[in-house]
């Protein structure tokens, strides 16, 4: 028999979780539907751990409005409920005069966006924060912090199950009708009626979107990011966060140290193609998300735009020597030695026909759905006010 609520949420991941939470807190009747044992097993529980400023977002971005916002939300969540977080602040260094006209871009970016206290630095500047570290000109960003986002995803599991929402993991949602008076979602042998349904899917957005009777705007293409993990006394050389300017190409912020709540220092992430929607190091490659992505349009306009700098990170990802040599840019006595090979979280990157990087939140839907086609980082950071901008759209359709 099929299980009636008000709204069904697909994907279990922190965006999921976090509409989940401002609809209960509305009063609704909500079913969290998941496919895998656990919540937050995809990107929300492999990450990087930042709880960002919002230096990096368009002023004006949902990205920039909903980060600062998150951030603080997101804090206040942990310390509420015994989470460890810490606000540790971080340091943008430029490596070269070329990069000071994009680090003085980053400046102007993160006033604009309300953060308080940016200093700019110089060399001595770089040495009194992170002695290690080497550049011409860095920014000091005293506000982000880090956290561990897997944690918060059980924890707001298990808050919304205290809750009364029903949490269904082990359902791989296949089917999904929406009509003129509400939507069936059913996964396997589960049925679940409903009002509306909010697909929060990450990685497979854009089929469950489809599945609904969608035609995205976009496509997910999965790009992994790989972590080394900074060996013992190494791990010395790094006090809190040191981050590259990013690459204005590309909505990835570059490879960088961070030192999470438990005091490891991992390097990372790149950004490489990966072979299928859940390609992790050491997984077996799924040909046929490859032939998907190669099929697109929209890939292979990308790919041809980037080749050489898509084969120069694909390399790296193969060669600690060559992952080290480009990590050293920002400490220069880290040696290849140093580095162990550490976790790694594949990003569900939308990519328009044209070969555009989205670099916003995407929704689209219509009538009683609507699809996160696009949640990238900040998003788990900003993962509270997200869940509430969805819950209030769902709200206009029931
Ligand atoms: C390497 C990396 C580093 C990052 N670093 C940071 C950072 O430091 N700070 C930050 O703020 N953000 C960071 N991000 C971004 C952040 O992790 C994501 O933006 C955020 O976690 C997205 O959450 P989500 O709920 O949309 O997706 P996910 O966490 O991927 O959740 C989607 C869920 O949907 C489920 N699902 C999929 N298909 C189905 C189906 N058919 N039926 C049922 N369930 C389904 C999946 O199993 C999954 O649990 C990073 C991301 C990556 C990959």
């Amino acid at each position: 028999m099929a299980e009636q609520c008000d709204v069904v949420v697909i994907g279990g991941g922190l965006v999921g979780l976090a509409t989940a939470a401002a609809l209960v807190d509305a009063g609704r009747d909500v079913a969290v539907v998941e496919k895998e044992g656990r919540l937050g097993a995809h990107q929300s529980g492999r990450n990087s751990g930042v709880l960002h400023s919002g230096l990096y977002y368009r002023p004006g971005s949902l990205k920039a409005r909903l980060c600062g916002e998150g951030r603080r939300r997101m804090l206040a969540f942990c310390e509420a409920e015994g989470l460890p977080a810490r606000v540790t602040g971080k340091l943008v260094v430029a490596a070269t005069p070329a990069e000071i006209p994009r680090l003085e871009d980053l400046h102007r970016r993160g006033e604009a966006n309300g953060l308080a206290g940016i200093e700019r630095l110089g060399p001595g500047g770089i040495r009194s924060r992170e002695p290690h570290a080497a550049g011409v000109a860095a920014l000091w960003v005293p506000e982000t912090g880090v956290t561990d986002f897997a944690a918060v995803a059980a924890r707001l599991g298990e808050r919304l199950a205290a809750g009364g929402a029903a949490i269904a993991t082990g359902a791989r949602v296949d089917a999904v009708a929406v009509g003129d008076d509400g939507v069936t979602v059913r996964a396997g042998e589960r049925v679940w009626e409903a009002g509306a349904v909010v697909n929060c899917a990450g990685l497979h957005a854009d089929t469950v979107a489809r599945m609904a009777g969608d035609e995205p705007p976009a496509r997910i293409v999965p790009f992994r990011g790989e972590y080394h993990v900074l060996t013992g006394e190494a791990a010395g050389m790094v006090r809190g966060l040191l981050y590259p300017v990013p690459d204005p190409r590309f909505p990835f912020l570059g490879v960088h140290f961070t030192r999470g709540v438990d005091g490891r220092v991992e390097v990372g992430p790149n950004a490489v193609l990966a072979l299928g929607r859940e390609h992790y190091r050491g997984s077996p490659a799924d040909l046929r998300g490859l032939a998907e992505a190669l099929g697109y349009r929209g890939f292979r306009r990308l790919a041809a735009r980037n080749l050489a700098g898509g084969v120069g990170e694909a390399l790296r990802s193969r060669s600690t020597r060559l992952y080290a040599r480009r990590a050293r840019r920002l400490l220069p006595a880290l040696r290849a030695a140093h580095l162990r090979p550490g976790g790694s979280g594949v990003r569900a990157q939308a990519v328009f026909p044209d070969g555009r990087l989205a670099d916003d939140f995407v929704l689209s839907g219509s009538g009683r759905a609507v699809h996160v086609l696009s949640a990238p980082s900040p998003a788990a950071t900003a993962a509270l006010p997200i869940g509430e901008h969805l819950a209030a759209l769902v709200a206009e359709r029931i």
